[in-house]
């Protein structure tokens, strides 16, 4: 007999949610991982799609977040590198309520920890307990696990870093999301409501490392002068609201995500470019994924049972693949400098933004990972 059901590996997002996710199934469960530092806040602002924004909800943990923390999305403008090339998502035209919701990070995190507070069965450890089932929910710092596991992990550094930081803007955002494929980086506006209500952005500007490198080295002055470039007139001037912080970039999978009692959730199992603002959305919805298999397995099948996980791997393992595909598809399409390559994918965006199908298709694959 087991101490836990399942002993969840790793408190970020993902794991904490589904701490509370298997808890509500009634299992006993270990979440082994320290609560949010509030030491140093992400200054991140995640696009969540409409499935981890139910997911959240039934966990009781979206209505909780503070004014300003989820700002919706109800356009959104993608351009190429050159006047031709734009490419335009309407929540309207889409015949959606909204097309992201834009989440503070930091608040996310702080909500999910007082909701584990409160949840009944789940207990904070800081080291390995006896479970039937360990769901690995390190991130990107599983590297050691898989390898112990032998999940035959794959990863490819980009040479890139994304920046992340909070701007205000002097004209409001009208939530308008933008992004820029400016080969060879790729930058993003959020609309945000924090710090300034109707004003501010989340940024995701992903560079070659040495000129990420560059632009956390100079001062903010310099920084908004160069973002001010990259982004043109149409949302005003920016000012920095926070620090700037930045992550290396990459892609990649573990070949197996399953074993007899344990199974790999969230960016412990893959990872994907932010350029489209779907790794959380496809790390809950893994979450989703599992705690339904686990909530409808046969009641003589114990949870750690490699059959059953291997349910949870079959539902996931095509949407994550496809994802994967995609955001690095696009990354290397809008990276190439070749002259005829630009005019193609300029052309191509603006065939794309006259299909309507097809921005359905697409908008749909983002809405449901
Ligand atoms: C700049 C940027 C912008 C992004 N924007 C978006 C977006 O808009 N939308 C979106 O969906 N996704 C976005 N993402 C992706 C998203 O950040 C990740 O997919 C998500 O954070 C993964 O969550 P996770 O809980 O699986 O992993 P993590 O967030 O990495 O959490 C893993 C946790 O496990 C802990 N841990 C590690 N090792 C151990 C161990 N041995 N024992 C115990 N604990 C351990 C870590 O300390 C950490 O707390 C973005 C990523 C970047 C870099």
């Amino acid at each position: 007999m087991q101490a836990f059901d399942v002993q969840v590996s790793g408190a970020g997002i993902v794991g904490k949610s589904l701490a509370l996710s298997l808890a509500r199934l009634g299992l006993s469960v270990a979440l082994r991982g320290a609560p949010a530092s509030t030491a140093r806040e992400d200054v991140r602002a995640y696009a969540l799609n409409a499935a981890s924004v139910d997911l959240l909800q039934r966990l009781k943990v979206w209505d909780a977040l503070g004014a300003g923390a989820a700002t919706p999305v109800h356009d959104m403008v993608v351009r190429g590198d050159s006047a031709s090339g734009e490419l335009e998502f309407s929540a309207w035209e889409q015949r959606v309520g909204t097309l992201a919701v834009i989440t503070d990070a930091a608040a996310l995190e702080q909500e999910l920890d007082v909701a584990l507070r409160f949840a009944p069965h789940v207990t904070r450890v800081d080291a390995d307990v006896a479970a039937s089932l360990v769901a690995h929910c390190e991130g990107r710092a599983a590297a050691a696990t898989l390898h112990a596991l032998d999940a035959g992990f794959e990863r490819t550094d980009y040479g890139q870093k994304a920046i992340a930081a909070r701007l205000v803007a002097t004209l409001p955002h009208r939530h308008v999301a933008r992004q820029w494929f400016r080969s060879p980086d790729v930058l993003a506006l959020l609309p945000f409501d924090r710090p300034e209500a109707e004003r501010s952005y989340a940024l995701v500007w992903s560079l070659p490392a040495e000129r990420a490198d560059a632009l956390l080295a100079a001062d903010a002055a310099a920084f908004e002068t160069s973002l001010g470039e990259a982004v043109g007139a149409d949302v005003g001037i920016l000012r920095l609201a926070s620090e700037r912080a930045a992550w290396p970039l990459v892609v990649g999978g573990a070949a197996t995500w399953c074993g007899p009692g344990w199974v790999l959730v969230g960016d412990a199992a893959h990872v994907v470019h932010p350029l489209a603002g779907q790794g959380l959305n496809l790390g809950l919805a893994d979450v989703a994924a599992l705690s339904a298999v686990i909530a409808g397995r046969e009641p003589w099948r114990g949870v750690g049972d490699e059959r059953l996980l291997r349910r949870y791997v079959r539902q996931r393992a095509a949407p994550t693949w496809a994802m994967t595909r995609i955001t690095d598809g696009l990354l290397r399409l809008f990276a190439e400098p070749s002259a005829p390559i630009r005019e193609l994918r300029n052309n191509g965006m603006s065939i794309v933004n006259r299909v309507a199908p097809l921005k359905r298709w697409l908008t749909a694959r983002a809405l449901d990972t």
